[in-house]
């Protein structure tokens, strides 16, 4: 290599650099890290996203040939991931069309934590796994993944969540191995895969790399007896009534798998016969899609809804004053006393967000709203919602209680809701609002914030 490069040091002008830029396509084509790591340090101009003459940068050429070293090289050395081809395939789309599965893995491990730093990140929306999607087809794979001795399940019976009972720590989710679940004498369940990733393990005290567990979730379709599910044995319960509230007690970084597994489960829980013809379906693409077992079914042709799992979006508002001094808060009958929150609402088929989030909240309070921005979203596996979290501005300040919806709305000040976010649920007195891992209490914090120089 040392030769070629002196080679090129004795080239000149416009021919060095077009030897050095087709060293370095070529080197990206065949795999050779350190033929790139010397072609980019030995001649500055070579830029990192250079494109060949089809409209293909070293990040593309390396991905289309499955060159996983050389694609982690490149992007922490600053190539850009975001790039196109000329038809607008980008590298994660060459590298899943050419089923370049261990180069997807290292983008997708690369462009994870990039992007989440700079969005707020709620309850149960913590992406803790890889999901895979692109590799759910693949049956083999996927079975392969079931028996192996890392591979830990979530373990839930009639979607009640198996916890572990541990009184030396808070609430975590109970992982079991497939052998511990061979076990059980349960034999009706539904298994969907969740992904590839390494919860509360850290690699140096472990022995595992992140991101080498797989991790699946199982639910029972029956509660199992006590002999049939040694929980005890294992060292955990259900859930048990009131489970919403103890799946909110888990360690943040298992919401976001328990919030997928769920869902999902739920939607296998009610899914098994065909919306369209009425005949039993079946699982398919490790739990992601459900097939009507009749052949002349009209749901094996076309696009239809009813194959994949439902998301129920919701939106929910935190409105403004016209004078931005303000906040808008609706309490429901069922609400602990003293318990204000946003306002919120199921979207209807045909409608947009932001005219969703008007409609919600002049139905249920009166107010008109203008503009709208965006804070966060939260997904909310109870079973399949997802909760789009806005902020509003009003343009009316006049409320008229939908009293079928809403027991009472009301404005509160900046300095009542600082009060109650600061207060917690012991306060004894004044505005309570939901705990921190609803997404109401967090669009309250952002307004508190926002408007704190007023
Ligand atoms: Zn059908």
């Amino acid at each position: 290599m040392n030769n070629a490069l002196e080679d090129v040091s004795n080239l000149r002008g416009s021919n060095a650099q077009a030897e050095l830029t087709e060293r370095f396509f070529r080197a990206a084509s065949d795999g050779d890290v350190n033929a790139i790591r010397n072609t980019l340090s030995f001649f500055r101009s070579v830029s990192i996203d250079h494109r060949n003459d089809h409209g293909w940068t070293a990040l593309m050429l390396a991905a289309r040939n499955g060159h996983k070293e050389i694609v982690k090289f490149l992007l922490e050395n600053g190539a850009d991931p975001s790039l196109t081809t000329r038809t607008g395939q980008s590298v994660t789309d060459i590298g899943t069309f050419w089923n370049q599965k261990g180069v997807v893995d290292t983008l997708y491990k690369f462009l994870k934590p990039s992007s989440s730093r700079l969005e707020h990140v709620n309850y149960f929306g913590t992406n803790a796994a890889n999901r895979q999607s692109y590799q759910r087809k693949d049956v083999q794979y996927i079975e392969s993944l079931k028996t192996l001795g890392s591979t830990r399940y979530a373990v839930f019976a009639e979607l009640e969540l198996l916890i572990s009972t541990n009184k030396s720590s808070k609430p975590s989710v109970l992982f079991l191995s497939y052998d511990q679940l061979n076990a059980v004498a349960d034999k009706e369940y539904d298994v969907i895969y969740i992904g590839k990733g390494c919860l509360g393990k850290n690699s140096d005290d472990s022995g595992i790399e992140p991101d080498t567990i797989a991790y699946f979730a199982i639910n029972y379709r029956h509660f199992p007896s006590e002999e049939g599910f040694p929980a005890k044995e294992f060292g955990g319960e259900f859930s048990g009534k009131g489970y919403a509230t103890r799946m909110m007690m888990l360690p943040v970084e298992e919401s976001g798998l328990v919030a997928q597994a769920r869902s999902i489960l739920a939607w296998h829980d009610r899914y098994r016969f065909c919306p369209t013809c009425g005949s039993k379906t079946k699982m398919a693409e490790s739990g992601y899609k459900r097939s009507c077992l009749n052949s002349e079914c009209r749901s094996h042709n076309g696009v239809h809804n009813t194959c994949f799992p439902r998301i129920d979006p919701v939106v929910i508002v935190l409105v403004v004053s016209p004078d931005g001094t303000k906040c808008l808060l609706g309490r429901q009958a069922r609400f602990p006393p003293r318990m204000y929150s946003c306002l919120a609402g199921f979207m209807e088929p045909g409608e947009s967000v932001e005219d969703a989030a008007r409609r919600e909240v002049h139905e249920e309070s009166g107010v008109e709203v203008g503009r709208l921005e965006y804070h966060s979203s939260q997904p909310w596996p109870f079973p399949g919602q997802l909760m789009i979290g806005l902020v509003g501005y009003a343009v009316s300040e006049k409320i008229t209680v939908d009293q079928e919806e809403l027991e009472d709305a009301k404005w509160f000040t900046r300095s009542e809701v600082a009060e109650a976010l600061a207060g917690g649920f012991t306060k004894d007195k004044g505005l309570l609002v939901p705990p921190k891992h609803a997404i109401a209490h967090q669009l309250q914090k952002a307004w508190v914030k926002m408007s704190a120089n007023l």
